[in-house]
């Protein structure tokens, strides 16, 4: 018996995924802690920014100090009497406040740096200047550009400064600076109102476009051409945006442009909301869980939705969060996740493969202890009982074809069955049907098994036996094997399907235990032989008898042989049982020889032992030991029809016919005997079914059929037994026939060994009176 349920899996040793999605995560915390993706996420962003671009809000307007107006008023240090103009005239304009994109910390002409400072005391308090500090490693090398001690004393000082990302693929600004006794909150936190940390960062909104930032050139407003819609309610950045200077800023997805935009655009984003950053962790983190949400997926298609929301939300939260402000670097947790779904991928990969059969390429016991529905639907197991046969005489292919042929019959139109293969057994999930309708489902699929299956252009009989289990509140992998059990109780039964039922399960224990139990018989003297005469019809003669096993069991009474050959053969005990049978039966009849030499002992072979290395060797040993001639022995073996297909089938019906052992077909008409077969296996005699010899007299179609094979075993030579013959009218018509002989209850039942010397010695004395 095959046990697939306890076989080691065939899955390949693999990676668990648990590992796969922890290494993943740890791969891409390395990544975030080093910062390593930083010019890429920096390039994602701008990309971001560039797709949600919109518009300045206008509250700002930059007076730029544009290669016109340099070109006018001598480009690099013009004198601040300029600047002392431009004041007057932009606040003449109606602008509210004027911010100045640069630091006045070197001193200029006299005359011009004075009337700058005139122009600030006419305007108090409405004028910023800039300062930046700067940090060195070395705290002493620190420096503090800010306004010379003039302006200082009569204008507002606030920070310019900004953080560059590497490659000048963004930008940063602070909320404020603050050094040694310097501190500023930066200007674009002014313009906003808004209070920060001091030397924090943040990040103005990229997606506001610089193009957008109203713009008026200094020049214009210097020559009164600047109109006053434009600047009127305005809060003015004076800053440089000619080509000329070096006072450039660039991101991604808006180009180079004068540094002053940054703070403007720095000053909308603060007025509008309060960036916030929080890095790489929560992205990895909300990876981590759905990794493990996905490795968690029972089924394909949920790991699949799971994938595909985070890839959604993959590409979705980074949008979210740049409309709420919120800076976050996802590049780690996409490289985790790309790593860990690329290996997992793999990994399903190998597991599948692991999940087939690998000469038919079905799914295997593995795949179906996965498959969710076998815990909610009836599980059907099929053994092919000759399969072993079929595989030992066809070639490969042959048996792939059959199991695929098989599996398409048990198809029923318009369902989708998916089959698991485990050697000579088929499983799939039956329908959730009632008891009743379940029943009709399986009659009708063992009816479907009836007709032969042709494979490349060969007949194959299929002689299967169906087995369900039902009790879905059982683990799956102990229902794969009751469902198995209730098929080899179906086969022994000679029944096509059987459902499991607790009662099965008792039987099955039951079963093992006995098995010791009949060890136990055997050393113990428990088994003895009951006789059954065989009477010869043309002289009403007894000419032999069959040997048939009995077992009194001291607790238990009599145990019918039914119940404990079968098992016997499964547990591997099948040889002990059957040459203590011989040697019993043999040493008993042996004297019989002496009176009555034509006395024929018959002894029963299970078929399954004609499979034994050695058998003959072993049959010779007992007899030499019991002193029994081979010529007054018949073994009786079951038909079974490949199996004199088999090599060492055949060689041992060989040997034993070497031997002068005569070997009679038993239970001749249930199996699946063909001429061919009844022609290549060397046997003396055909013994009939009882189930044909009951209904001759009755059933004129197994009249015709018991006649013709007489006539057909005549014509070969051999002789002819019919079995269970209850009733003279039976007899009679058998004599008729030409039957040769004669055994059942009418003429003589079994009985001990004394009742059949009495018997003999009485048939002894007949004839010699
Ligand atoms: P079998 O070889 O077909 O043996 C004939 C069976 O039919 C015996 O049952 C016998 O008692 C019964 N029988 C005889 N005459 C009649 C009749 O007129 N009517 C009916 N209804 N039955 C009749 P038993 O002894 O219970 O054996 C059952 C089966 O157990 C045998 O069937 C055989 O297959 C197996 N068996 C018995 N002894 C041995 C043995 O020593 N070794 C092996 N391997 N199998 C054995
Ligand atoms: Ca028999
Ligand atoms: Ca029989």
């Amino acid at each position: 018996m095959i046990w697939p349920f306890r076989r080691k899996s065939s899955v390949k040793k693999a990676p668990s995924a648990r590992r796969i999605v922890i290494w993943a995560l740890i791969i891409g915390a390395i990544i975030g802690a080093v910062d390593l993706p930083r010019p890429l996420e920096d390039i994602y962003r701008g990309g971001r920014a560039w797709l949600r671009a919109r518009p300045a809000d206008g509250k700002t307007v930059v007076v730029a100090i544009d290669d016109r107006t340099f070109d006018r008023l001598g480009s690099g240090y013009y004198s601040r009497k300029h600047n002392a103009d431009l004041i007057d005239r932009l606040f003449a304009l109606g602008a509210k406040r004027v911010y100045f994109d640069e630091i006045f910390s070197v001193p200029l002409d006299k005359e011009g740096d004075s009337a700058f400072v005139e122009a600030l005391k006419r305007h108090p308090g409405k004028v910023t200047l800039g300062a930046i500090t700067f940090r060195a490693r070395e705290k002493s090398q620190n420096y503090i550009y800010q306004p010379l001690p003039q302006f200082r004393a009569v204008a507002r000082v606030r920070s310019l400064h900004t953080s560059q990302a590497p490659f000048g693929l963004s930008e940063e600004l602070y909320y404020g600076d603050r050094e040694g006794s310097f501190g500023a909150q930066s200007a674009s936190a002014d313009i906003a109102g808004v209070k920060g940390e001091a030397n924090t960062k943040y990040r103005p909104d990229w997606s506001i476009r610089v193009s957008s930032v109203p713009t008026v050139s200094m020049l214009d407003v210097l020559e009164g051409k600047a109109s006053q819609s434009s600047l009127s309610g305005k809060d003015v950045f004076v800053g440089i945006t000619a080509m000329t200077q070096n006072d450039f800023a660039h991101v991604v997805g808006q180009g180079w442009f004068g540094g002053v935009y940054a703070h403007v655009i720095g000053a909308q984003t603060l007025r509008e909301g309060r960036p916030v950053s929080i890095g790489w962790i929560p992205a990895i983190l909300l990876t981590g869980a759905l990794l493990i949400l996905i490795t968690s997926a029972r089924t394909r298609k949920r790991r699949a939705a799971i994938v595909a929301a985070g890839l959604g939300l993959g590409v979705a939260a980074p949008f979210v969060l740049d409309a709420w402000f919120v800076t976050a670097e996802f590049l780690p947790s996409y490289i985790a996740f790309g790593i860990a779904i690329y290996r997992l991928a793999t990994l399903r990969e190998i597991r599948d493969a692991g999940l087939k059969n690998s000469a038919t390429l079905m799914p295997n016991l593995a795949a179906l202890r996965e498959e969710v529905l076998a815990s909610k639907r009836p599980i059907i197991a099929m053994r092919l009982r000759n399969y072993a046969a079929v595989g030992a005489s066809f070639s490969d292919s042959v048996e792939s074809e059959l199991i695929g042929e098989v599996a398409r019959r048990l198809t029923l139109p318009g369902e989708a069955a998916c089959f698991y293969q485990a050697e000579d057994v088929l499983y799939w999930l039956g329908p959730a049907l009632p008891m009743y309708e379940l029943e009709g489902h399986m009659a009708g699929l063992a009816r479907l098994m009836e007709s032969p299956f042709l494979i490349s252009g060969r007949k194959i009989d299929i002689h299967a036996a169906f087995g369900i289990d039902l009790d879905l509140a059982r683990p799956v992998v102990n229902r794969i094997g009751r469902a198995l059990l209730a098929a080899d109780n179906a086969a022994a039964k000679h029944q096509s399907y059987l459902f499991n039922t607790s009662d099965n399960d008792e039987e099955s224990a039951w079963e093992l235990s006995l098995m010791s139990e009949l060890d136990e018989a055997i050393d113990n003297g428990d088994i003895w032989i009951a006789y059954q005469p065989q009477f010869e019809l043309k002289s009403d003669r007894i000419i032999g008898a069959e040997a048939l096993v009995r077992w009194q069991h001291p607790v238990r009474g009599a145990i019918s042989p039914e119940a404990f050959i079968l098992p016997a053969e499964e547990h591997n005990r099948i040889g002990r049982l059957t040459f203590h049978v011989l040697k019993l039966a043999t040493s008993a009849a042996h004297p019989f020889l002496a009176t009555n030499p034509g006395f024929r002992l018959s002894v029963n072979i299970s078929a399954s032992l004609m499979e034994l290395d050695g058998l003959p060797a072993r049959i010779i040993e007992i007899l030499g030991q019991t002193g029994f001639p081979t010529a007054s022995l018949t073994l009786e073996v079951t038909e079974s029809a490949p199996f004199a297909e088999h090599e060492i089938v055949a060689q041992n019906l060989k040997a034993i016919a070497a031997l002068g052992i005569d070997l009679s077909i038993d239970d001749y008409g249930t199996g699946n005997a063909t001429l061919e077969y009844l022609r290549s296996v060397p046997c003396q005699e055909i013994k009939i079914d009882r189930r044909f010899v009951a209904e001759i007299v009755a059933n004129n179609g197994d009249m015709l059929l018991v006649e013709s094979t007489i006539e057909l075993a005549h014509g070969m030579g051999r002789r002819v037994i019919a079995e269970g013959i209850e009733d003279p009218e039976t007899l009679e018509l058998l004599r008729a026939i030409g039957c040769d002989i004669a055994q059942g209850y009418y003429l003589a039942k079994p009985m001990r060994i004394e009742a059949l010397e009495s018997l003999l010695n009485i048939s002894a004395r007949i004839r010699a009176a």
